[in-house]
């Protein structure tokens, strides 16, 4: 907002300045080099000074573009302070308004979000409509509203994740990760927020960045982390920056679509042809979403501060990073290594959806595959996971194949990765099919018990889709809009508020209390959350694996068929310290004597 108000203090002014970006920044920051990109009508020819104590004008850079400059200053000695950025044409000036703001106080110690968080990812479109009020905001290009249209705008906003914050807190949940918040002012199709136009503004319709800042702080007091989707291979192409493009070298193929082939094991594809590498890389991602590149010095630089921007002033926990093998694989990672050089805990997982551990393993930070290259992510996705466990539950086991035999086989090849612990795990998406795919597969609860237990207790950073705590459905081949459906309750007026208990069926009641009690049991629980992971084969359709951290230990049983089954115990004698164990589902002690008996697709969670 402030933005406008200084446009129109220059209105009258022959010099218009349209955009400044960032819209100001910190002094005390552990880089410091800021970029100034100022945007107005033919503002090149204007001769630009800095008159501020500490702050070095070091560079002036002129685009193909009149319309820009670009300007790279020197913090090192600067204080907080406001400071004029002077553009002289003859004998009219016109001085900008620069502020350089002080640092919250430990800011550069916020804590990241790691293996003892599970994640739950909210569109922010579909979960709540707290405010209606700015469903529709004047002078935007998508202004109607349409919740019966699946890729249309449906109201929802960052009150509507705000108001429920406590709702989250007590499911269990201690992070939250927003698929994108950052304007996205396109004609159509952009409820995703993934075609941003304004990398520096909250989309109005969720609110404003002060809104966001609130929602955040409150998340916080409420034990929840945030984390902040974040894409740079690509940005809206109604973002000013396409419109009138710096230069034509902002953007791939020279500014003009060529699409992506989506291939992009390529990246790391030792066979690779040069034409699919760079198809891959440098295509777009859609003709409404121009592929930026980062091998532009100046557009990376632009990139990373944009997310330091959005760190420091709200204090995010993490970032997602959309795409993160479609772009540059230097500029990411160094982007990476600036963000951890500022924000030493922090944490950022990338979009790695590749189809196999050898693929994701390559991105993740010191993979030994992409040595002595580094991608300095710390955590990847593991997609294979995620396909694993879409067929592990639904199928018998055997000893040698099929059901759970998925999940201990892919885990026997974890030693692919440099840190196992550090992939973010998830049966489901904003892009894939929901796990609970249909009704049918809804009312197989003991699909939904296993499979929500297999997640929150093995290595990793699990990461749950909003709507899965009640069993809501979606299939992507009826559209990705049906995998984004509104949160009943989110809207005033709802049939029913599934937020509430009265609101639910009795089946996803007990969906709900079941996820409930896992999450807040695996809430602070260092076995879960720093321990390690020991598994056996599987044994008569039988998976059994331990987290042991500091002396204490859980061992999860788990019957991988629809019948009862004894199995001898034996072989797990080095897992079972005791004779007998509390389970933690059922709150029962079970005896662990020679054998167990075991029902159809029990599951037990001993802790010892
Ligand atoms: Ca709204």
């Amino acid at each position: 907002m402030a933005l406008f108000a200084f446009f129109g203090l220059h209105q009258s002014a022959a010099t218009v300045i349209k955009k400044v970006t960032p819209t100001f920044w910190w002094a005390g920051m552990d880089n410091p080099e800021l970029q100034i990109l100022l945007y107005g009508d033919n503002i090149a020819s204007h001769d630009v000074s800095i008159s501020a104590q500490g702050v070095e004008l070091r560079d002036v850079v002129k685009q193909d573009n009149p319309n820009y400059l670009i300007l790279y200053v020197d913090l090192s000695e600067a204080a907080p302070q406001t400071f004029n950025i002077t553009l002289k044409k003859g004998k009219k000036a016109t001085n900008i308004p620069y502020e350089l703001k002080q640092r919250r106080p430990d800011s550069s110690k916020v804590k990241g979000f790691d293996a003892s968080d599970v994640l739950y990812l909210i569109m922010p479109d579909r979960f709540a409509n707290g405010n209606p009020d700015n469903d529709i905001v004047p002078g935007m290009l998508e202004n109607k509203v349409d919740r019966n249209e699946q890729y249309g705008r449906h109201g929802g906003d960052l009150k509507g994740i705000e108001d429920h914050l406590d709702y989250l807190a007590d499911l269990g949940v201690t992070a939250i990760w927003l698929n994108p918040t950052q304007e996205n002012d396109m004609p159509e199709g952009s409820y995703h927020g993934y075609a941003i136009t304004d990398y520096f503004q909250i989309d109005r319709r969720y609110g404003s960045n002060e809104d966001f800042l609130r929602m955040v702080n409150k998340a916080h007091e409420k034990g929840l982390k945030v984390v902040m989707d974040m894409i740079f291979n690509h940005c809206g192409s109604h973002n000013f920056l396409f419109k009138d493009k710096p230069s034509k070298d902002w953007f791939n193929f020279k500014s003009e679509y060529v699409g992506t082939s989506y291939k992009t094991a390529s990246v790391q594809d030792v066979h690779a042809s040069e034409y699919e590498y760079k198809i891959a890389v440098d295509g777009w991602f859609t003709q409404a979403m121009p592929d930026l590149n980062q091998r532009n010095r100046h557009v990376a630089k632009f990139l990373i501060q944009s997310s330091i921007w959005w760190i420091e002033y709200a204090g995010i926990n993490g970032i997602r990073q959309d795409t993160h093998p479609y772009a540059d694989y230097d500029f990411m990672a160094r982007w990476c290594k600036e963000v951890n050089d500022e924000y030493p805990n922090f944490n950022i997982v990338g979009e790695t959806w590749l189809n196999s551990n050898v693929l994701v393993s390559f991105w993740q930070k010191d993979s030994k595959l992409a040595a002595p290259r580094n991608s300095n992510l710390k955590t990847v996705m593991d997609f294979p996971l995620m396909e694993h466990m879409n067929k592990a539950f639904d199928e018998e086991t055997s000893d040698w194949s099929g059901g759970l035999y998925r999940l201990y086989d892919y885990l026997t090849q974890d030693l692919v990765y440099a840190d196992p612990m550090n992939l973010l795990t998830f049966l489901d998406n904003h892009d894939t099919s929901r796990f609970t795919t249909n009704d049918e597969k809804a009312k197989n609860l003991n699909r939904f018990k296993q499979a929500i237990t297999f997640l929150l207790t093995t290595r990793g950073i699990p990461q749950i889709y909003y709507g899965t705590e009640i069993l809501m459905t979606g299939d992507k081949s009826e559209g990705d809009g049906m995998l984004r459906k509104d949160f009943p309750g989110g809207w005033a007026g709802d049939s029913r508020n599934c937020f509430e208990a009265s609101g639910r069926t009795a089946q996803e009641q007990e969906a709900f209390e079941f996820i409930k009690k896992v999450l807040n049991w695996r809430k602070g629980n260092e076995v879960i959350g720093k321990g390690t992971l020991k598994h056996f084969s599987i044994n008569q359709g039988v998976y059994v694996y331990e987290r042991k951290y500091n002396g204490k230990s859980v061992v999860v049983i788990m019957n991988g068929n629809d019948r009862k089954q004894d199995i001898p115990l034996k072989p797990y004698a080095e897992v079972l310290p005791k004779k007998q164990a509390k389970d933690m589902l059922s709150g029962k002690v079970v005896a662990l004597d020679n054998q167990l008996t075991l029902g159809e697709r029990e599951i037990l969670v001993l802790e010892f």
